[in-house]
């Protein structure tokens, strides 16, 4: 039987995956993980990310084990260290998940043509997504462009069934006799460890949720102190589990008869977020420029700031309001912030400060487990007012309403933000006189700042810059 090698590196898993699916369709699959120097930089960048990849790359080495095979690993630049073992092993073909990033893209292209070049067959598969690109823009007329705007690939999108590739037992793994680097470990990333990661527990995490937090989704999205949105952003990013499998587990569970309608809601809701990440991934792939450009074009040289002098404050946590500051101290604390604050906080960043959206993702770069630079990318432009999000005006929100409204008792707060942690219960109700600010508990407001800046006015100022560039004095600007 030929060989046909598979590169492992967001898809560290054997169930549902398109790419080993392909691979097999060319002959036994020799399992490959290259660390290359992007790789080794997003893990560096994030500690807990690392962590998190060296776990569920020993799972996967475990489960490939089991199979009476094991990982090949290597260090080196992707196409010369695939090359040279496809060499070793005289493989016919060489089969990856494609990436939806700028670079990533780029580096897929490069890869394709060294492969190609010697003769193999070169696959880049859509495993990320549970619907690829082109199936969603495939009855469109500009399917070139894909979607813009995320309702009507929502309408497009919930009508698709995703593919099934669950037969992993199906599949023939070689053990390569050829030499491997060690597995990956936290610590070559100057990481420790963290809780396990990998197939099995991700399948865990989904079962969990499904058989009971998802049916009160809806509540928990506008419930940062609930903690019980799925935490499943991280098994997506290194593809512990395919969303696929999250669509088709979540859809069976609607079968059920005895689903309250509230309940039904919730699912649907947590569909429509796979649905959102599968709608980032199809603008990144169709406009890979938005890595470093905003997708509206009348807003590409619109003067954000490059720094200010709260800039650090929102940074670590200090800008005097509590929820932004609690997601952002949450973010540092585990590498995970609740989606609602995830909004909030930047809103913060682009609207109150005035600064690029680019700081921001830069920023929480260092400390998310997730690894998306295309879910990442467009959520900031989203919020910014600058990518997919086709509102007539950025929709700035006010941090202290937010508060009051998705965490009206302040557990949140006082959950993340240690000079808070004793005050009273119902301390973050009321205002103060004359000021923006949320009142505080006794005791902690004595250590924790006061706002930064007053939300009201900055709010103001920032809609006036904007309307001031999309309609300046004497008229539109011409060249939009
Ligand atoms: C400014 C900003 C930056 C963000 N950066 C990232 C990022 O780098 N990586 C990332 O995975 N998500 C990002 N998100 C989206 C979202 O906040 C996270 O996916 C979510 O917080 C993860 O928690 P969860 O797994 O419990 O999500 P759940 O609410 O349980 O949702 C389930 C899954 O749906 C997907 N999803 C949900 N909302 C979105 C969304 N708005 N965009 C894309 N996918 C979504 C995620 O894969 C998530 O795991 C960002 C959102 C904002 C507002």
């Amino acid at each position: 039987m030929p060989v046909a090698i598979y590169r492992f590196a967001r898809d560290l898993r054997l169930d549902d995956h398109a790419g080993l699916s392909a691979a097999s369709a060319h002959g036994d699959i020799a399992p490959f993980l290259v660390i290359d120097r992007e790789l080794d930089e997003r893990l560096r960048s994030s500690p807990r990310r690392a962590a998190y990849f060296c776990r569920a790359a020993a799972a996967l080495d475990a489960a490939l084990r089991e199979r009476g095979s094991a990982l090949v690993v290597r260090h080196g630049e992707a196409a010369a260290e695939v090359t040279r073992l496809a060499q070793e092993l005289k493989a016919v073909a060489v089969s990856w998940s494609a990436s939806y990033d700028r670079s990533g893209i780029a580096a897929d292209a490069e890869l394709q043509a060294a492969i190609e070049e010697r003769g193999m067959r070169a696959t880049a598969v859509h495993d990320s997504p549970a619907i690829p690109p082109e199936e969603s823009t495939a009855g469109r007329s500009s399917a070139g462009e894909g979607y813009r705007a995320f309702a009507p690939y929502y309408d497009v999108w919930r009508e698709l069934e995703p593919g099934s590739y669950e037969a992993p037992l199906l599949l023939s793994f070689v053990r390569a006799d050829v030499g491997s680097e060690p597995l990956p470990q936290p610590a070559d990333f100057g990481s420790e460890s963290i809780p396990a990661s990998g197939a099995a527990s991700a399948r865990e995490k989904l079962e969990a949720f499904l058989r009971g937090p998802a049916l009160q989704y809806s509540f928990a999205v506008n419930a940062p102190a609930d903690d019980l949105t799925s935490h499943l952003s991280a098994d997506l990013t290194f593809g512990t589990i395919a969303a696929r499998t999250i669509v088709r587990e979540t859809r069976k569970r609607m079968d059920d008869p005895f689903l309250l309608s509230e309940e039904r809601s919730s699912l649907r809701l947590f569909l429509r977020a796979i649905a959102m990440r599968d709608f980032f991934l199809q603008l990144s792939w169709y406009h890979p420029q938005t890595s470093g450009a905003v997708l509206q074009e009348k807003m590409r040289d619109f003067p954000f700031l490059q720094s200010h002098p709260h800039l650090d404050a929102w940074r670590e946590g200090r800008t005097g309001f509590p929820l932004v500051d609690a997601g952002i101290r949450q973010l540092r604390a585990t590498g995970w912030m609740h989606p609602r604050v995830r909004a909030i906080a930047a809103s913060f960043l682009c609207f109150d400060l005035g600064v690029d959206w680019r700081t921001g993702v830069a920023e929480w770069d260092r400390y998310l487990i997730e690894d998306d630079p295309a879910l990442s990318v467009g959520n900031w432009q989203w919020i910014a007012g600058v990518g997919a999000d086709l509102a007539a005006y950025p929709r700035i929100y006010n941090p202290n309403k937010q508060a009051k409204r998705f965490d009206p008792d302040g557990s949140y707060a006082r959950r993340w933000i240690s000079e808070l942690a004793h005050g009273p219960a119902g301390g973050f109700s009321g205002l103060h006189q004359g000021s923006a600010q949320i009142e505080l508990p006794l005791g902690g407001a004595e250590r924790y700042p006061r706002p930064v800046v007053d939300h009201d006015r900055a709010a103001r100022e920032f809609l006036l810059r904007y309307q001031e560039f999309v309609t300046p004095a004497g008229g539109r600007r011409s060249s939009r």
